[in-house]
């Protein structure tokens, strides 16, 4: 029976491996240092308690916060249930499943690819180059039948923002074929590296940002694309009438109020001491290889036997993030910044490994 099922499914669907999420990885752990949040809950209040009325579609007055957050004017701001639904309503919105691709260049974010799986439309991968930047002579050949090019800025997992220059040579190359989406979820932790001043000169680019990080609201599912009005009209066809809960645009709001912003400031202030903190930390370690630069709140390192360390913080209850597995990044964990005390106890657990003087354990 549940083969008669199976079978219905679309071809693609079936073959879906789904997106390994950090809560679909599950654990034990009290030191959740997996998936790039927040360590503690930010407050908020529920003002807007009228239930029974469906809510607005791009409720104005996020709407109009978010733009002047961002420096833009509210026709170039659209909000959506995080990120990752802007990333899924471009695909939706240019992209003719089995005739036009999608381009991106691992090691990266793994929702460019569930989504492109999931519509049925091809992707492209460019690896990239030594210190993650990006290979554009060979992007530049693999651009034919390209619609949409993910660029994430600061990249995750590695840490690094893409050099300027190069997003500048990316534009022009696809100026009249193909989008170039930059991907700044992290984009808090380095503001002036941001694109969103770029929209004016270049029809093409659009810019993906998320409440998730550095605004401590994972949980509540909300982020934008910016783009200028002809993308953004584009992709409220293919929206959700409804895509924001009441309560998600009521908190959204909050959060991009003076104050809001004033408080994730503090908090984006205090992760990078945090994270520098740790990345000496790192350094001092006997499994530690390699600890990469970071520009965000997380840091990626590469261990010798990552495999076990892994393994042995999961069993301690610290949970971190395991790289291993994508292209480039043998041997490598990307620890998200959490408090100073969780940092503390994940470099006590790495600096007690059984046998961590050694470097032998392959
Ligand atoms: C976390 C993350 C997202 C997803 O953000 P949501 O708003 O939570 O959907 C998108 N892109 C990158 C690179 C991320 O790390």
């Amino acid at each position: 029976m549940s083969n008669t099922i199976e079978n219905l499914a679309r071809a693609n669907v079936r073959a879906l491996t789904p997106y390994q999420s950090a809560r679909r990885l599950g654990g034990n752990g009290d030191v959740w240092l997996n998936a790039n949040e927040y360590p503690l809950a930010v407050p908020f209040d529920l003002s807007q308690l009228t239930l029974n009325r469906y809510p607005e579609c791009q409720p104005a007055l996020v709407i109009s916060r978010y733009a002047a957050y961002a420096g833009l004017q509210p026709e170039q701001v659209l909000v959506s249930r995080g990120a990752d639904e802007g990333i899924e309503l471009l695909m939706r919105a240019f992209c003719e499943p089995g005739k036009d691709a999608v381009l991106f260049c691992p090691p990266t974010y793994g929702m460019y690819s569930v989504s492109a799986e999931t519509i049925g439309i091809e992707y492209r991968t460019v690896q990239a180059l030594d210190g993650w930047q990006l290979n554009l002579p060979a992007i530049s050949e693999q651009l034919d039948g390209v619609k949409l090019v993910y660029v994430c800025s600061p990249n995750n997992p590695t840490g690094n923002p893409i050099n300027p220059a190069d997003l500048r040579q990316l534009l022009e190359m696809t100026r009249g074929k193909a989008l170039v989406i930059a991907d700044e979820a992290y984009i808090e932790f380095c503001p002036d590296a941001t694109l969103a001043g770029w929209l004016q000169d270049y029809p093409h680019l659009v810019v993906l940002r998320t409440l998730s990080k550095a605004f401590a609201l994972a949980g509540l599912r909300c982020g934008f694309t910016l783009a200028n009005k002809p993308v953004i009209d584009l992709l409220m066809k293919v929206i959700a009438p409804y895509p924001l809960s009441t309560p998600v645009a009521d908190i959204a709001a909050q959060a991009l109020s003076d104050q809001g912003i004033t408080l994730m400031r503090e908090h984006v202030a205090q992760l990078i001491a945090t994270r520098e903190w740790l990345i000496d930390a790192l350094k001092t370690c006997d499994c530690v290889e390699q600890v990469f630069a970071s520009e965000t709140n997380y840091v990626l390192a590469r261990f010798t036997a990552s495999s076990q360390v892994f393994k042995t913080l999961w069993d301690q209850g610290i949970i971190l993030r395991d790289q291993n597995k994508q292209p480039g990044l043998a041997g490598c964990l990307r620890i998200s910044i959490g408090t100073r005390e969780e940092c503390e106890r994940t470099i006590a657990a790495l600096k007690s490994l059984p046998g961590s003087a050694s470097r032998e354990q392959a």
